[in-house]
């Protein structure tokens, strides 16, 4: 499921949702928000013939229904669209927060105008008054429920939000390096090509390709635990490495990228060298064992985008260019020119 409503659009399905979501039995919960959302942007989807069915058998839709029709059509929702979708409801709930205690405050004041108001009279207008102000309490007391859940349900969201946060963040990052990974990088760089065919004129962006050399003889000679010791710290040279307008990810089992949109190729190409120098004149040694291991040394490619091509063929040259540091002897840069 794909959000993409502007915000007129979002904020007028808020508006139509909430009522709907009230009516039912299940909680004001952002599950339940998502599923009415849903039910009211488009006509004729699956979710609505699900949900109307089961109003039409059941009158109400409780939690558990709410919570598996939510599952069933729109947990897949990306997490950007998630996280679109919680902010404005956040931004809806404060509103109505913000006038319940409005509201709150007048029922209040109103309250204490009776009160003034019926010390100065007595008999039967003093009878009818108190009638009034029975039903300012009650009155009171409505709007005092209202914003308890309206409270509620800003908690729930504000959690709920967090953890949106989160997925997506986990959802772009390499779990064992912390760097960016595939799905981030391939985000970055099609966004970085966008910008580039907005503005020919724009320096060319740089692609460093990375593998580390015989990592299966690593991995083979000291465990795959250790392998992992390697890549954790072949991503922290690309980390220290990468100037902030550079992206470093992991895009492969052993293969890292260096995505440079603002550094020209001369530069690239240094940073490249810098990389290689660094992991091959790195000592490392195994817990326990006082010998370094054998040298660990990565092959690089680097090249410049050129203009009009796709990221395939961006990435396939700068694949051409490390398999060239590859046979030609590995432990090296090669740079295939723009
Ligand atoms: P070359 O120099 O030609 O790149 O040789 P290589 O051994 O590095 O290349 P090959 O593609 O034959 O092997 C890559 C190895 O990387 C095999 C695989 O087990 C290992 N590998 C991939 N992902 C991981 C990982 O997450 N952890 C560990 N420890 N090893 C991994
Ligand atoms: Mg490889
Ligand atoms: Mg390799």
């Amino acid at each position: 499921m794909k959000y993409n409503d502007s915000i007129q659009r979002s904020a007028e399905l808020l508006r139509q949702a909430l009522p709907m979501m009230s009516r039912q039995s299940a909680a004001l919960n952002p599950i339940s928000y998502a599923v009415w959302y849903t039910y009211l942007r488009e006509a004729e989807s699956p979710l609505r013939q699900a949900v109307d069915a089961h109003l039409q058998q059941h009158g109400t839709l409780d939690e558990a229904a709410t919570e598996s029709l939510y599952r069933r059509f729109i947990d897949d929702a990306d997490p950007a669209a998630a996280q679109h979708m919680v902010d404005g409801a956040q931004r809806l709930l404060a509103g109505m927060f913000d006038s319940a205690t409005l509201a709150s405050n007048e029922t209040a004041r109103y309250g204490q105008t009776l009160s003034r108001v019926s010390q100065a009279l007595d008999g039967e207008a003093l009878a009818s008054l108190d009638e009034v102000r029975e039903h300012t309490t009650l009155m009171q007391a409505t709007v005092q429920r209202l914003q308890q859940r309206l409270e509620e349900s800003q908690r729930e969201i504000g959690s709920l939000r967090e953890e949106v946060r989160r997925t997506r963040t986990e959802s772009l990052q390499d779990s064992l390096t912390g760097l960016a990974n595939r799905r981030a990088f391939d985000q970055r760089l099609a966004a970085c090509l966008a910008a580039m065919a907005a503005d020919p004129d724009a320096p060319p962006p740089i692609l460093v390709v990375a593998d580390i050399d015989h990592f299966k003889r690593i991995n083979d000679n000291y465990g795959h635990a250790f392998g992992d010791q390697i890549l954790k710290a072949v991503a922290q040279v690309l980390r220290t490495v990468a100037p902030d307008s550079g992206l470093s990810a992991r895009i492969g089992g052993e293969e890292f990228a260096l995505l440079l949109p603002a550094t020209p190729l001369e530069a690239s190409v240094g940073l490249a060298e810098r990389v290689r120098t660094a992991i091959a004149g790195s000592r490392i040694r195994r817990k326990g064992h006082e010998d370094p291991i054998e040298r660990v040394t990565v092959s690089l490619g680097v090249t410049a985008y050129r203009a009009g091509e796709s990221a395939v063929q961006f990435v396939d040259r700068a694949d051409q260019a490390l398999y060239a540091s590859k046979s030609g002897g590995r432990d090296r840069v090669t740079t295939l020119g723009a």
